[in-house]
């Protein structure tokens, strides 16, 4: 059994506001992950499967890992079609803001999201939410923004609404979020979800290979070249650098989403505590950090980059040159070092 987690005023409200909708949008942030987009396909599914006309908008295109999802092909990329997605905006009477936690993580969405005057509920498991929907959904314990959708969908008595294909979306963050259930996932009840999605008959299997390990060999090679040739390690500091530019990455044919999972490699380096990787992207550097042992790179994305996330996995974007952006993070690594823990057995030796 999954024990509630949500204010029964705010479970008969977003009740109410489901069941008065006709055409509701759901969006996420840019550059979407397997959360972001399971969470908003997931509910899109369940949505369209109760009447409704739900559409699933995002600031750009999802990476193609992400495309085995259900009707992913369904899914309004905003830099793609942007007259679509803005008239689907605007005939919303209802705009689901999934797995982010401010507007500014829409990109160059965001202002049309803002001025949206329907009913707007945020679903997020980042910290520190902005209040800019008429219901908050937040709750930056959960390992997911998936696992939030889907406690939701069950205390508003929707759980038999959803189907197989709406249960995969789900299941794809729950299991991106997690890395496979090795990260974000020490509360029993994780397991509880994944049971209750498996019940659907979700194939998992299917969905950690497609969404976590196939890759393109270009995409394959561009990682071993970055873990061969750009891997800096910072023994002092535990920490770990990779940067990519421009001509690296068109070196191996890049496309987007081939960076996925790279920076949690040198994780597996015996005494590294975090990694960040740098990706010269067309408008800025993407900055992308993991850590272990509750290290928080959130921090560093936040004083740095002006960015944010979790404590382990944050994220943020540099405007400037890829060898500013890195020098930046060199200079302030010694100002780190004190949330350096070495809790191993074998450091403790
Ligand atoms: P990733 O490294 O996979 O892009 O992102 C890891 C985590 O950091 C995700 O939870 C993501 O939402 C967050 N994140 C990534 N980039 C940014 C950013 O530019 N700004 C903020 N606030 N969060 C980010
Ligand atoms: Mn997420």
């Amino acid at each position: 059994m999954l024990s509630k987690k949500f204010d029964g005023d705010d479970i008969r409200r977003l009740h109410r506001m489901i069941k008065d909708a006709t055409r509701i949008v759901l969006t996420c942030h840019v550059r979407p992950d397997g959360d972001a987009i399971g969470s908003t396909l997931g509910l899109a599914h369940l949505f369209n499967s109760i009447g409704k006309k739900a559409s699933v908008v995002t600031p750009d295109i999802p990476p193609r890992s992400l495309s085995f999802l259900p009707d992913s092909k369904e899914i309004v990329a905003y830099t793609k079609y942007p007259d679509f997605a803005r008239r689907l905006i605007k005939d919303a009477d209802l705009i689901v803001c999934c797995d982010f936690n401010k507007l500014s993580r829409l990109d160059s969405l965001d202002a049309l999201i803002k001025e949206a005057e329907c009913e707007k509920v945020l679903i997020d498991h980042h910290q520190f939410p902005d209040c800019f929907t008429d219901i908050t959904f937040s709750c930056p314990e959960m390992s997911s923004t998936c696992e939030l959708a889907f406690r939701l969908v069950c205390e508003i008595g929707m759980y038999q609404d959803l189907s197989v294909d709406a249960a995969t979306c789900l299941a794809t963050g729950l299991i991106t979020d997690t890395r496979n259930f090795s990260v974000n996932c020490s509360d029993p009840e994780v397991y509880v979800v994944l049971i209750k999605l498996l019940e659907k008959g979700v194939d998992k299997p299917k969905i950690v290979r497609e969404a976590l390990e196939v890759k393109s060999l270009d995409c394959l090679r561009l990682q071993v070249y970055a873990l061969n040739d750009k891997l800096e390690i910072f023994d002092r500091h535990r920490a770990a650098i990779i940067t990519l530019d421009k001509e690296e990455l068109r070196r191996f044919n890049y496309q987007k989403g081939d960076t996925e999972g790279l920076v949690n490699i040198p994780l597996t380096v015996e005494g590294i505590s975090y990694c960040v990787l740098m990706r010269e992207d067309e408008d800025c550097i993407k900055v992308s950090a993991r850590s272990i042992n509750s290290f928080p790179v959130s921090k560093i994305c936040e004083d740095l980059y002006g960015g944010g996330g979790h404590i382990m996995a944050a994220g943020g974007e540099f405007k400037g040159t890829l060898e500013d952006c890195r020098k930046m993070l060199v200079e302030a690594m010694p100002s780190y070092d004190e949330f350096i823990r070495t809790n191993t057995a074998r450091d403790n030796h």
